[in-house]
């Protein structure tokens, strides 16, 4: 797979986009393989038992996908008239084609996002209905981290869960990129990132984790959560459709993706930065500082109306990106410095011919 780099795209729409790696095929192509819905695909058995273990958990389940995922801990967490505490922004409210009210008859309770991305505790503590009939039960308390790239404050995550717990809520994290997040907070506190992944993971009953994101799988996600949690949340992935037999090809890539792939998040943090101070300074650009692999720069003033000319603009010298007033870049492994520098120069030259 050579690519020509003054040809090929640099393409920062999502980090959904990546290949998997000739040694990720590798590992798929040697994964021994058995037949996952009786329970014998000795590699997916393997994904879960290390996951699980990592972040501290009893059981872990492999999904076809994210949405998958976090609609089988909500359906697993909460019965029919139950409901969910969530935020707005949040992928296991507003991007998942409202799946659990439509699916588990659960219904959500969305609440804004503060400036740092958290649910503030007394919004989470007023949108907790009183056991009354007039109300559907408050069940769950749903996080997510990162959120819009952004890292959850983990004293925060730590009181909203020890909240949730106290008013008997179950607690569930859509830990999408749980290693995104864990990365920035080892950076910060200089702990080994697994450690910070566990320390988040420890706060909730349940952790879904993305593989196909900057991890760099071509698909798959894991949740993590108590033995009978799992039980109850295998059954209800049977029911969507996520039974798959010889899944170990696809566990194979989260496997390898696991070793060898969550150490070097920390190179797509500092790409979103070199790309944050190489767009710093251009008249009409806000550009926001990232936590993570994400970053969001807003168009002001005469640029606001000229996105879609911008977008056409990059894509024209091979550099993809998305949005309207804000446009997203998000960095993964399929793009080094030199795809951010093409990045740098595309956009000024877009604001400097
Ligand atoms: C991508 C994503 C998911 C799930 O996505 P799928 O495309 O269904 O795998 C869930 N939560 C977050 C935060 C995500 O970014």
């Amino acid at each position: 797979m050579a690519s020509n780099p003054e040809t090929s795209l640099v393409d920062l729409r999502s980090d959904t986009v990546t290949q998997p790696t000739l040694a990720m095929r590798d590992a798929m192509s040697a994964a021994p393989l058995g037949d996952d819905v009786f329970g014998d695909d000795p590699t997916v058995n393997a994904l879960q038992t290390t996951l699980a273990g990592q972040l501290g958990f009893e059981a872990a389940l492999f999904v076809p996908t994210g949405t998958q995922s976090n609609l089988c801990a909500i359906m697993a967490h909460c019965q029919r008239g139950d409901e969910y505490i969530v935020g707005q922004m949040q992928h296991a409210y507003r991007w998942e084609g409202g799946g659990a009210a439509v699916l588990g008859s659960v219904q959500p309770q969305p609440l804004e996002h503060q400036a740092d991305g958290m649910l503030a505790l007394a919004d989470i503590e007023a949108a907790i209905k009183p056991d009354d009939p007039h109300f559907a039960r408050t069940r769950l308390l749903a996080l997510e981290n990162t959120l819009g790239g952004k890292l959850l404050p983990f004293d925060q995550v730590l009181a909203a869960t020890q909240l949730a717990q106290r008013r008997g809520l179950a607690r569930h994290l859509d830990g999408a990129r749980l290693f995104n997040a864990a990365t920035a907070q080892a950076a910060a506190s200089g702990d080994e990132v697994l450690h910070e992944a566990r320390r988040i993971a420890g706060c909730f009953d349940s952790v879904s984790v993305c593989f196909s994101k900057g991890l760099g799988a071509p698909v798959g996600s894991v949740l993590c959560g108590p033995r009978d949690f799992i039980q109850r949340a295998h059954r209800i992935r049977k029911m969507v459709g996520g039974g798959m037999r010889q899944a170990g090809v696809l566990a194979a890539a989260a496997l390898f993706a696991l070793e060898n792939h969550v150490d070097r998040l920390a190179e797509d943090h500092a790409h979103a930065r070199r790309l944050a101070d190489g767009l710093a300074g251009i008249e009409g650009l806000n550009v926001q500082t990232p936590q993570t692999n994400i970053l969001f720069v807003e168009l002001t003033g005469a640029a606001r109306e000229r996105s879609a000319e911008l977008l056409a603009h990059l894509k024209a010298h091979g550099v993809l990106a998305l949005g309207l007033y804000q446009l997203r870049f998000v960095t993964h492994l399929d793009v080094d410095a030199a795809g951010i520098d093409r990045a740098i120069a595309a956009v000024r030259s877009f604001f400097k011919p």
